[in-house]
């Protein structure tokens, strides 16, 4: 990296943690409601290890080969290491024992994998449900409707922890568009906090990236995941993953 890329990295990141407060105090919150992880994907592992020496705190990847190729190459520090990406079953047990938090957990039959290996590897792993809010076809996810039936079953997943829920809304193009959806996230945080099940603790709602992650807080977010903000545009080659 050139020192004029680590001063603009340095900055972006103080930049977001400012914008982020300032929403936060807007909506009447604390800053430290609000936990920022840096979507790192695309981007390579020194340029990961100088986010990290510079004030992230927790990392969030995509992709299960991407992660363990950085994770090869100790970008990721003492920071948190989450994965935030489309999982396929198969390929959970890379993650188990690496990853703090799985973000995407969108079905059943993904969220009976990760049990499965924590299981094996004695430990229990925390995760996020990933609800298709906007109830895209081509999203995976819950939909909120189906969200009653798994935490009927959610006692048998001994070895994970259910730690709140996960969004991506559909993409939009103008400002404002993704309220509608933020508040119908927050509402089922909240519907789902007031229940009390077993292995689940509705502690953490991530929605907002680097578009919108000022109205995801105004909306309640917890967690924000935000890449393009901290590490620029993704088209430029950052580096191969
Ligand atoms: C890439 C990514 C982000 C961050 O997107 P930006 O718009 O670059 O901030 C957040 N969440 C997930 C799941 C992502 O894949």
């Amino acid at each position: 990296m050139t020192k004029q890329e680590e001063k603009n990295l340095r900055e972006s990141i103080a930049r977001v943690r400012e914008r982020a407060a300032e929403a936060a105090v807007r909506a009447g919150r604390r800053p430290e409601e609000i936990t920022l992880v840096a979507a790192s994907k695309m981007n390579c592992a020194e340029r990961v290890r100088f986010a990290v020496e510079n004030g992230i705190t927790v990392c969030g990847e995509n992709r299960v080969q991407e992660l363990l190729e950085k994770y090869e190459q100790s970008a990721y520090g003492d920071a948190d290491l989450q994965f935030i990406g489309t999982l396929q079953t198969n390929k959970v047990k890379y993650l188990i024992g690496k990853v703090s938090l799985i973000q995407s957990v969108g079905s059943q039959r993904l969220a009976q994998a990760i049990d499965r290996e924590a299981g094996k590897q004695g430990i229990r792993q925390p995760v996020l449900l990933e609800i298709n809010i906007g109830r895209e076809v081509a999203k995976s996810g819950f939909l909120p409707e189906n969200l009653w039936e798994f935490f009927e079953n959610v006692v048998d997943f001994r070895n994970l922890e259910v730690r709140g829920l996960m969004a991506i809304p559909p993409a939009v193009s103008a400002d404002g568009n993704n309220l509608y959806y933020f508040h119908e996230m927050h509402q089922l945080f909240i519907d789902i906090s007031t229940k009390k099940y077993d292995n689940v603790s509705m502690a953490c709602l991530s929605m907002g990236m680097t578009n919108d992650f000022e109205d995801a807080i105004a909306c309640g977010s917890t967690m924000i995941r935000v890449g393009t903000a901290i590490f620029g545009a993704r088209s430029a080659p950052h580096g191969k993953a």
